[in-house]
């Protein structure tokens, strides 16, 4: 069904929701074929309109189209199929065992939809991040409102339509806008919020949801540490971490935000991170600004920042290892690799979010440890190792919401995996069955027999029978 009312453009969030809360108690016992059905339609637009995507992504921010395929197109589609392989057994109310003062009885956990849902998500993966809970709101037979970044305005301006197409407003609606917008959505009473963007708008929205005391989860952010230890690889290392950072120009929530390499592998690994940027992004040594694989900043804004940030760096004594140089009119920075960095440096202190990559050394693994530990907990810990002993002490003495040995960023891609991060870098899961279960309502079922009273010991008057328990 296409809708072409204009005043659907602008809708009126408080009237979408009311009437989402009609649709929600409809679809409170939808069935497996009608929420697959919901997932299909999704599927078979994206799969009609893969080129209108690319584009959008190009025109946001010159995304290139493999990248486009990779993390934005490849990983919903890989979502929905998930959904629907699975979705049938995640729905079934699931028996537990009944403990002795129990006997009798049987229970079963049943999983119900939440109901209503507002999903808001950021600039970084405008398509996967705001289409991913989507999948799981719908699987989970919630409605969703959807709040998209406003600084990529191409694809927003897609989903918006997307939706329009597939979904009547009373069932999933996007409202296109900016903080404001925001800021009324979340005075609504929504039954669960999916949030994805940064910590400190993760602690508004958060507050926000105390008002209606509506559930959260939080998708959030910060700096995502590499430990490289003594007995790493460095080639094999370099080109993982290269990869992981540089993909969407360093923009990416589970990027490497900086590395922390034993001292007797510093040069070497600076060396291999060097060949694997030029085998990367230079092959035919033309220049990596030339390279049609590189995405570009987002915008004027966060370009200025960076800049800043690589200026305070020189100013407080760091050396860059390799690149360095940018492109105000076209928003491009060079990969750029710092040494000699500090806690005192900006680059530290926040989260990048782009295509620098500070290294510093360690020469106990306590040390890189304790490092980690001294910041908040963050949303990935990479490390890079081979000693099992040494593994076990990262994994035992480390907080995070997700660790990857011997990699980094592809366990994004892992659905049987929780994702998301632990207290500064989120509030519960996403993804699979955990995404599922965010928009879930696990409900506790209790069933007694007519005529049989387990709590008979329990009632007064107490007297004796309190003491024969
Ligand atoms: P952001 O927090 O600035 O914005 C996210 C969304 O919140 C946008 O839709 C924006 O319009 C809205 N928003 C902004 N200010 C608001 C306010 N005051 N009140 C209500 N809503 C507001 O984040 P961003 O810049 O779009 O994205 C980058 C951040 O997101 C980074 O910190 C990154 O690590 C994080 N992130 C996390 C994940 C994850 O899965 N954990 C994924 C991608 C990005």
């Amino acid at each position: 069904m296409i809708n072409t009312d204009s005043s659907l453009k602008n809708p009126n969030p408080e009237i979408i929701f009311r009437s989402q809360r009609e649709t929600s108690r409809e679809w409170r016992n939808s069935s497996y074929e009608e929420r697959v059905s919901r997932l299909k339609k999704i599927r078979n637009w994206i799969k009609d309109n893969q080129q209108a995507i690319r584009e959008a992504l190009k025109n946001d921010f010159r995304k290139p189209e493999a990248e486009t395929d990779l993390s934005e197109i490849f990983p919903v589609t890989a979502e929905i199929n998930h959904s629907i392989k699975n979705l049938k057994k995640w729905m079934k109310p699931k028996s537990v065992s009944t403990p002795l003062p129990m006997l009798g009885t049987s229970s079963k956990t049943y999983v119900e939809p939440k109901g209503t849902s507002l999903i808001i998500s950021p600039w970084n993966y405008p398509f996967n991040l705001t289409i991913g809970p989507l999948i799981s709101a719908l699987s989970a037979g919630c409605t969703a409102v959807i709040k998209p970044s406003e600084m990529t305005p191409h694809t927003s301006e897609l989903v918006s339509k997307m939706i329009s197409e597939l979904f009547e407003p009373s069932e999933v609606a996007v409202v296109l806008g900016e903080v404001e917008v925001s800021t009324e959505l979340l005075k609504l009473p929504f039954d669960h919020i999916f949030f994805t963007g940064s910590p400190a708008v993760g602690k508004i929205v958060m507050k926000a949801a105390t008002e209606n005391l509506s559930s959260v989860t939080l998708e959030l952010g910060g700096k995502s540490p590499v430990i490289l230890a003594e007995d790493a690889d460095c080639k094999d290392a370099a080109e993982k971490i290269v990869w992981g950072k540089y993909v969407n120009c360093g923009q990416t929530c589970i990027a490497p935000d900086y590395i922390l390499v034993h001292d007797s592998l510093q040069e070497t690994l600076i060396l291999e991170l060097k060949v694997a940027l030029q085998k990367m992004y230079d092959p035919d040594y033309t220049g990596i600004e030339k390279s049609p694989d590189l995405a570009r900043i987002i915008n004027d804004k966060h370009f200025e920042r960076l800049i800043g940030t690589i200026e305070d760096a020189l100013s407080k004594g760091t050396e860059i290892a390799f690149g360095g140089k940018y492109n105000p009119e076209t928003r491009y920075i060079d990969p750029t690799l710092l040494t000699k960095v500090d806690d005192e440096m900006q680059v530290m202190q926040e989260e990048i979010f782009g295509p620098i990559l500070p290294i510093l050394s360690y020469s106990t693994l306590e040390e890189a440890i304790e490092y980690v530990n001294s910041k908040p907990k963050p949303l990935a810990l990479y490390y890079f190792g081979k000693n099992q002993e040494n593994t076990s002490k990262v994994l035992k003495e480390t907080s995070s919401g997700n660790t990857v040995l011997n990699d980094c960023v592809i366990h994004f891609l892992h659905l049987e995996l929780p994702f998301g991060g632990v207290n500064n870098s989120g509030i519960g899961k996403a993804h699979g069955y955990h995404g599922f279960l965010a928009f879930s309502n696990e409900k506790g079922v209790l069933k007694q027999r007519v005529g049989l009273n387990n709590a008979t010991l329990l009632r007064p008057p107490y007297g004796i029978k309190a003491k024969q328990i």
